[in-house]
């Protein structure tokens, strides 16, 4: 039976897992394309907030994945859904960030206004009762300012997401979350937040898929927002190798961290899962087995058999329950760590032949 098999409804992160910059993560296109089709409900979900969902959708078509823009749920709509929830309707939004800020505000009947408008108009200041605040490249300090003032002033603060970084095609850049700590050093509150590792962007893609969250599998290639998010949310989640966290990351992550599954990439939902299971303190997958040998500094991972997609997860099992017994450090040991980053170098050698 394939990994998909046990569920209705996938949730999908974008950045590193079906597109890196402008071109399609290995797999991900013919792990995708034909999936609306397959009674399997497909929504795409992003931490970013600076672009609109239809031309997220748009980008996503482009690539071979037919997409609709409802199938797509950025952290500013869930944003936006969130303070819509706690204001009445058509009730006067500061929107600080991108395109995509002011325009989840209007999907949702609520009225944006730019940080000019504030400084312009008494009367506009005087209107606003809340503030989204989300990643936009033209951010600018006074921007900063009049979000500040607003909240300062009584206005409801939500934040898209608070992600401090975030990855551009030039290098990393400082992310919505830092953003939001500046205004946070300012005021004497803290924003409500969409995006992942909070629950409310899962959970309005559950809505839309009319699905329970258990029966969806969420998908991402990062731990502190996909992987812990999904754990928020009550969903299952699948780590795939394909962006920001490694397989290292996974085993020494705190348990909000730990995926359910763990593939290299999107090609494991259509595959058989073979899951691991415990041995004594080993842990076998299919034909792999993990130990642990040695002791203090020198502790060290044995792996043994099986293909390295099935070590991996024997592994990964193998810390998880070494770590929760005490019997290994939160950080693992060197020889622990370097095994599983010679690992996974067999995995994406594995990927290249
Ligand atoms: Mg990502």
């Amino acid at each position: 039976m394939a990994l998909i098999d046990s569920f209705t409804g996938l949730v999908v992160d974008l950045d590193g897992v079906v597109y890196r910059g402008d071109g399609a993560v290995e797999h991900a296109v013919d792990a995708l394309a034909g999936r609306p089709g397959s009674g399997v409900g497909v929504m795409y979900a992003t931490n970013n907030a600076a672009r609109p969902a239809a031309e997220v959708a748009e980008h996503l078509t482009r690539l071979g994945i037919p997409t609709r823009p409802e199938q797509v749920v950025t952290s500013a709509q869930a944003g936006a859904a969130m303070i819509a929830e706690r204001l009445d309707e058509g009730a006067t939004v500061l929107a600080v960030g991108g395109p995509g800020v002011a325009l989840a505000l209007r999907e949702v009947n609520l009225e944006p206004v730019a940080p000019q408008d504030r400084i312009d108009d008494d009367a506009v200041a005087d209107r606003i009762v809340g503030v989204l605040q989300g990643y936009g490249k033209e951010l600018t300090w006074s921007d900063l300012q009049e979000a500040a003032y607003a909240v300062r002033a009584g206005a409801l603060w939500q934040a898209t997401n608070t992600d401090l970084t975030i990855p551009t095609g030039r290098g990393i850049s400082p992310g919505n979350g830092s953003a939001v700590a500046a205004v946070r050093n300012a005021v004497d509150v803290d924003p409500l937040v969409a995006g992942k590792p909070y629950p409310p962007l899962y959970e309005l893609c559950a809505q839309r898929l009319g699905e329970s969250v258990d029966r969806i599998l969420a998908v991402g290639d990062r731990l502190d927002t996909d992987i812990e998010g999904a754990h928020a949310a009550g969903m299952p989640s699948l780590l795939v190798l394909t962006g920001i966290n490694r397989l290292v990351d996974a085993a020494a992550g705190p348990a909000e961290h730990r995926p359910t599954f763990v593939a290299r990439d999107l090609r494991a939902l259509d595959e058989d899962y073979v899951a691991p299971t415990a041995d004594g303190d080993a842990w076998t997958c299919g034909e792999a087995r993990a130990e642990l040998t040695g002791e203090g500094d020198q502790l060290a991972l044995r792996l043994d058999g099986g293909s390295p997609i099935e070590q991996a997860r024997a592994a990964l099992a193998c810390c998880w329950t070494a770590i929760d017994d005490g019997r290994a450090p939160r950080e693992l040991t060197e020889p622990i760590r370097a095994t599983l980053t010679d690992l996974e170098a067999q995995l994406d050698q594995q990927e290249a032949a």
